[in-house]
């Protein structure tokens, strides 16, 4: 299989541009393709010459996600749900920012990432665990969540339909007028085409392109589906290139990565350069409740979570947050209140409380709202910095992986029935 162009840091590939003898600028051009005007083939790389394209296409491949399906409207949340070209599906969540001070709209965006096909953990309350991991996703399939949306979100609202998308939907490219962001970019481009020489000149133009193209997703929350911190190497691939300026440009602390609580790999990246955000799914204070709804907590029980913790917080001085999903019943009780205020004191981290959104098919139910009230009451009364999430979640699958599951459970009651079914698609 041919590396994909979109999991290639910069740095290779301007080893191998020179290993053919091309000139730096040409790999800015590449770039500027692949991140500001979101292409999906080669031969919309019309500055490149044909022999240059026809080299790519013999060493690297350029797969896109393909839209499935997509619920929710333009000023809302709204979730993507995408085939791979194995067929698999994953979601991906993009949320608009609450209008600014002094109402002044807002067009900053928050994505959430998937980084596996299902998941191995296993969380008793979650989608995505249901049926087991499938695979990990690689680089170039986390990286191209950020520029599928953006692609999307470029065409027209007519698009926004929230059904099961025909046959071929999403292979199209990109009407060059359709793009917001393609024409802002474009104006520039020319600047990138003739200016630099060097392969440094190169990026740095290639990097104020993309900084004037001021992309749609402003933020990052790898809280799709999947353990991120179980694909750990090609996640850091992916957030590099959607950090780096010639690739995504989206800041480090604007990226928060989630986890269930693995411990060795919460220190690892507490050892990376980069200055990433961190959230932990608690899910519950003591290890007798983690233990009843999260398996992973045998694993790697609070003892050691809060260690690690420990040390990102040491080599990081940033602040963690708890993501705390109430269940009625289960974690939602006030024995649960002081030994979470107890851990949130010790680590500095805010409390992000979270009504549990149901799944089909699993017995766990949201609280009361009185019942989620109360519980930050006394939170709140602890001395503990905490938010209750309080939008309502149930209409739009809103939990990771209800999406995939319902269209999975839809196709598999139509198979049966239709001849084309989803195997032509
Ligand atoms: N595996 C990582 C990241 C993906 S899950 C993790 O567990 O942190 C992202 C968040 O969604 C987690 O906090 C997870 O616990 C939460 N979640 C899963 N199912 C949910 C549901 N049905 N309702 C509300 N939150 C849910
Ligand atoms: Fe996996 Fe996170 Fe869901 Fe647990 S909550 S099953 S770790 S995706």
């Amino acid at each position: 299989m041919l590396p994909d162009i979109k999991s290639q840091t910069a740095d290779p590939l301007q080893a191998q541009f020179r290993v053919w003898r091309q000139p730096a600028y040409r790999v800015s051009q590449l770039l500027e393709w692949l991140y500001v005007h979101h292409v999906t083939n080669w031969e919309e790389m019309s500055n490149l010459p044909r022999a240059l394209r026809n080299e790519l296409q013999k060493h690297y491949s350029l797969h896109c996600l393909e839209l499935v399906r997509k619920q929710g409207a333009r000023d809302t949340t709204q979730k993507f749900l995408w085939r791979l070209s194995d067929r698999s599906l994953i979601e991906s969540v993009l949320i608009p920012a609450n209008p600014a001070l002094f109402g002044e709209p807002s067009d900053r965006h928050t994505l959430c990432v998937s980084t596996q096909v299902g998941c191995a953990y296993g969380c008793k309350f979650c989608a995505s665990g249901l049926e087991g991991l499938k695979r990990n996703l690689r680089v170039e399939e986390i990286v191209d969540q950020v520029l599928a949306v953006e692609r999307e979100e470029s065409k027209g609202p007519e698009n926004d339909e929230g059904r099961i998308a025909s046959v071929g939907v999403g292979q199209e490219t990109m009407s060059a007028e359709a793009s917001r962001f393609t024409h802002l970019s474009r104006r520039s481009q020319t600047k990138a085409d003739h200016v630099s020489h060097t392969a440094d000149q190169a990026l740095a133009a290639m990097s104020r392109v993309t900084h004037h193209a001021s992309r749609l997703v402003s933020n990052l929350v790898i809280m799709g589906m999947g353990e991120p911190l179980a694909n750990y190497d090609s996640l850091m691939k992916a957030l590099k290139i959607l950090n780096a300026p010639w690739g995504g440009g989206i800041g480090a602390r604007k990226i928060t990565v989630s986890t269930s609580g693995l411990a060795p790999q919460i220190r690892k990246l507490a050892d990376e350069p980069l200055q990433f955000r961190l959230a932990i799914s608690l899910h519950g204070a003591t290890d007798e409740t983690r233990n009843k709804i999260m398996p992973v907590n045998r694993k790697y029980p609070l003892r050691e979570l809060t260690a690690a913790c420990e040390y990102y917080q040491q080599r990081k001085g940033r602040m963690i947050t708890f993501e705390y999903i109430l269940i009625e019943g289960v974690n939602d009780g006030p024995e649960q209140v002081k030994p979470l205020a107890a851990l949130a004191r010790r680590l500095n981290a805010k409390v992000n409380l979270i009504p549990y959104n149901k799944v089909e098919g699993l017995p766990w139910e949201r609280p009361s709202e009185r019942a989620q009230e109360a519980f930050l009451a006394a939170l709140e009364k602890q001395k503990v910095s905490a938010t209750l999430r309080r939008e309502k979640g149930h209409d739009i699958d809103a939990a990771c992986g209800q999406l995939r599951l319902k269209t999975e459970r839809e196709l598999a009651v139509e198979r049966p029935k239709s001849a084309v079914s989803f195997e032509n698609c």
